[in-house]
């Protein structure tokens, strides 16, 4: 049998790699200059973290999706289907309760869904998340979603659309569900199996079905907005206003829903038009109950995920692109036998300083330099026999073409004067690395 990677997961190749360090440099940057520390759980985490996170109301589809199995010690693991979760047992357990309140997190790494694979949906991909614990302050809430646009803005993304809406609090939820529930009953039988299984679980969770017939009988129902009670309506009036001080684009979405129980007031959901169907590139809320629901103290909250590989799509579509891999400075070709020797010794010196590459083997000019200019280096620096008794080094151009003969002495110090006046081949990429299409 062929090897194959499992359905639905995917290798991150060499060439690949550049976005990757993109995001994670850029979110590094804004979230930390923001106060925010980024923190890392396992992969792996006891079911029942997920299964308390998920509460009474059990999404079915939320179940249905994760990948849980007994150990040998007959324990129940669960691979991570989101990063919260973990990150809140983390904060329970590590007691980080007593640290300076609010305590602002983020994480990044692999989540895991048995879901249908297609366009935007994997089995295995990747979120970054923004939590702050601790505070129930509209302007936590603000703050995380400026940050969410901040950290988009900052990948060089434009044309994303935030979405503001709030749940409300636990009793504008009965009531909004009770509503729904009634409204719904005799339209039952027309709705989606998907949306029939919710409206007994989870009314709520009907208004997020991208059916086409469940979403025309739902357009005509009032939406959770119309539903907040006094403190819920205060609280997003504070949030949206704090949002509009800080001239934060965003619209109001009065029928933004938040599957969980633990969810209240605040909804937010970023999108983007060019990416095809699945065109949630993020989303959050407040989950002032969820602290409580998994063991620990009644803390607030509120946080953000947004799924890596979506956000590399709208960059895609948007022409951004993170350039340059790492390209080395000089690859050395040897010319003769003694050349390998003396080449790969020279390597190592230079890589105290530069990036350098080499053959392994003895090589013909011709094929030396195709070598050189396939590792994409800027230069090849050639030596055989001729050199050798020359005392010297031959380096070449490669785009330009033109050559030198130094001393094999001078050579440090002729590729350090190079790499000045060279545009730097990118060792890492900052703002610098990332160019971005002309979008006219
Ligand atoms: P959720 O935790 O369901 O709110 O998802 C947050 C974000 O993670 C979504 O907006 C997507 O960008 C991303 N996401 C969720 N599920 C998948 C998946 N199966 N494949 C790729 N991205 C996903």
């Amino acid at each position: 049998m062929r090897l194959q990677a499992p359905k639905g997961t995917y290798d991150v190749l060499p060439l690949d790699q550049p976005r990757w360090h993109h995001l994670f440099d850029t979110t590094r940057r804004v979230l930390g200059r923001a106060g925010y520390q980024e923190l890392t759980t396992p992969i792996l985490e006891h079911a029942e973290v997920f299964e308390k996170a998920v509460g009474d109301a059990a999404d079915l589809v939320v179940q249905k999706e994760m990948y849980t199995f007994e150990d040998r010690g007959g324990r129940h693991l669960t691979l991570r289907p989101e990063l919260t979760a973990g990150v809140l047992r983390a904060f329970i357990e590590r007691g980080m309760h007593t640290w300076p309140s609010p305590v602002k997190l983020w994480s990044a790494g692999p989540a895991f869904r048995a879901e249908n694979v297609q366009r935007g949906r994997y089995r295995q991909f990747h979120q970054v998340n923004l939590e702050i614990v601790g505070s129930d302050s509209a302007l936590a809430d603000a703050e995380a979603i400026a940050l969410m646009g901040d950290l988009l803005a900052a990948l060089g993304l434009r044309r994303t659309v935030l979405k503001v809406g709030s749940v409300g609090d636990p009793d504008d939820r009965a009531r909004y569900n009770a509503y729904l529930t009634q409204a719904l009953a005799p339209h039952a039988e027309a709705l989606s199996p998907t949306s029939r299984e919710r409206l007994r679980l989870n009314p709520m969770r009907v208004l997020d079905s991208k059916d086409a017939g469940d979403q025309e009988l739902v357009a005509t129902l009032e939406r959770p907005l119309d539903f907040l009670g006094e403190g819920a309506r205060a609280h997003f009036g504070a949030v949206t206003g704090h949002l509009d001080d800080w001239g934060v684009a965003y619209e109001i979405d009065p029928a933004i829903v938040r599957g969980l129980d633990y969810y209240r007031r605040t909804a937010f959901e970023v999108h983007h038009q060019g990416i095809g169907a699945q065109s949630a590139l993020g989303g959050g809320g407040r989950y002032d109950g969820l602290v409580r629901q998994l063991g620990g103290p009644d803390v607030p909250g509120i946080g953000w995920a947004m799924g890596v590989e979506r956000l590399f799509d709208a960059l895609e579509a948007e022409g951004v692109t993170a350039t340059d891999r790492d390209r080395p400075l000089a690859f050395l070709v040897a010319m003769d036998e003694a050349a390998v020797s003396e080449l790969a010794a020279l390597a190592r010196a230079l890589r105290a300083e530069f990036r350098i590459e080499h053959a392994y083997v003895r090589r013909n000019p011709t094929k030396g330099l195709r070598d050189a200019d396939r590792s994409g280096a800027i230069y090849a620096v050639l030596r055989g026999e001729r050199e050798r008794d020359a005392g010297v080094v031959m380096v070449k151009h490669l785009e330009r073409g033109d050559q030198v003969e130094i001393p094999l002495e001078a050579l440090a110090d002729h590729l350090r004067a190079a790499a000045r006046d060279e545009p730097q081949p990118s060792t890492s990429l900052h703002d610098a690395g990332v160019r971005t299409a002309d979008r006219g």
